[in-house]
């Protein structure tokens, strides 16, 4: 296998060192093949985040699995999870169910241009939507504006409709609707992104993007693959009161099972197919084993105080991090909201991908080892989020922090 891993994000490139192979996870915690425990931040990046294998979760799946795994035609469950969806996602009237989050952007870029007949899209730079070609525009550089590919095989005509701006940056969004006018489909962002470290939207951002968007006739899209039922059960979108017209999931209405959806307004939705002509599609599509591993695992997240207990054990283990960084001597700023943290090596603030790539990155590096010796598992990237789950427990944060301070004490 490629450098030894599914997905590269798995690897210890960044960080230094080879990376560890799991046996099993349960709650708050995972277990490598040689018996070491460790306490995970990373919840297989995002869906973990009622506890890795669930009693509930897997004691539905069990009895699913008896049912068979896939029907290639309709399930009830698929329509149980779409009422769940709907009923949480402001902006969500109706949602098709694909197999992963790349497929959800994918599919929903193609009914941006679908519906507005226009081609162009503006995302911004650090901003991650899934590796489909026209998302894979390097962020930052010179190449980011003349809409250069990021990654060999990318054909430019696939990325020159992709404009990027600094995220956080409305006058940036505003000269490009500017210059391009008529010929933008819309906006896609991360409404808080988690995929080039934790960096919030600033005051008036997703509201200037709203207003902006309506002004041009273009639309705006929420990837919250990874904020959906993450920072609010009905996501950054619930979170902060902006309703885009269409939304992207994933992540934890799977229940760490392979998923992804998209959905929006009804008017918008009815162009796909076989409602519309935008075709869209998908063998194991709403497969009744990820249906019924989302459906559970939301069931849990509505349970009462689910999302002040996050809150609070993350507010907890981030800012006990960001003081030991700050104790021990290093620059460091950082942050949470609900069960989603991070903290960079840089006295910030962080407002950009610009501003987070000022990180000690080679630091962070030691730090993760340090971390990994104490049976601390953190994302190995500086450019990644964390994520706590209602697992956790006060004593995990601590003997969490208890070991920053020994490791950022000795870097
Ligand atoms: C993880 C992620 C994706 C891609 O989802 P996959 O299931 O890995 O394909 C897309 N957008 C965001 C914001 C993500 O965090």
């Amino acid at each position: 296998m490629p450098g030894g891993v599914s997905s590269p994000v798995r690897a210890f490139k960044s960080v230094g060192g080879q990376p560890i192979v799991f046996d099993h996870v349960k709650g708050a915690y995972i277990w490598d093949v040689d018996g070491n425990q460790y306490i995970d931040y990373v919840g297989t990046w995002g869906p973990a985040i009622c506890g890795h294998a669930h009693p509930d979760v897997i004691n539905a799946l069990h009895s699913a699995l008896d049912k068979g795994t896939s029907f290639g035609a309709p399930c009830v469950l698929e329509n149980v999870l779409a009422e769940m969806v709907i009923d949480a996602v402001p902006s969500i009237e109706m949602v098709r169910f694909v197999n992963s989050g790349t497929e959800a952007c994918m599919a929903v870029l193609r009914l941006m241009r679908a519906f507005t007949g226009r081609d162009k899209i503006i995302k911004f730079e650090g901003c991650y939507h899934g590796h489909a070609d026209m998302f894979l525009v390097k962020a930052g550089s010179g190449v980011a504006t003349l809409g250069l590919p990021d990654s060999p095989g990318v054909p430019k005509s696939t990325t020159a409709n992709t404009l990027n701006a600094p995220y956080n940056d409305l006058e940036a969004v505003k000269a490009l609707f500017e210059q391009n006018r008529d010929e933008i489909a819309g906006v896609i962002l991360e409404p808080v992104v988690g995929n080039a470290g934790f960096i919030t939207p600033d005051a008036g951002f997703l509201e200037g993007l709203r207003e902006l968007t309506h002004e041009h006739g273009a639309l705006l899209v929420f990837d919250e693959v990874m904020t959906g039922f993450r920072i609010a059960y009905g996501g950054a979108q619930e979170k902060f009161g902006i309703t885009p017209d269409l939304t992207t999931l994933g992540k934890i209405i799977g229940g760490g099972l392979p998923v992804g959806a998209y959905g929006g307004r009804r008017d918008i939705m009815s162009m796909v197919a076989p409602a519309g002509p935008m075709y869209q599609a998908g063998t194991l599509s709403g497969n009744p084993l990820a249906m019924t591993a989302g459906i559970k695992t939301l069931e849990l997240l509505q349970k009462p105080g689910t999302y002040e207990y996050l809150d609070q054990i993350t507010k907890k283990l981030a800012s006990g991090l960001l003081q030991v960084a700050l104790e021990t001597g290093h620059e460091a700023c950082g942050g949470q909201i609900s069960g989603m943290f991070g903290l960079f090596f840089t006295s910030g603030p962080v407002h950009s991908y610009e501003d987070a790539k000022k990180s000690d990155t080679a630091k962070f590096g030691r730090f993760h080892r340090g971390m990994l010796e104490h049976g601390i598992y953190l994302a190995p990237s500086q450019f990644e989020a964390g994520f706590t789950s209602i697992s956790h427990t006060d004593e995990d944060i601590e003997r969490t922090i208890a070991a920053a301070r020994e490791v950022m004490s000795n870097l």
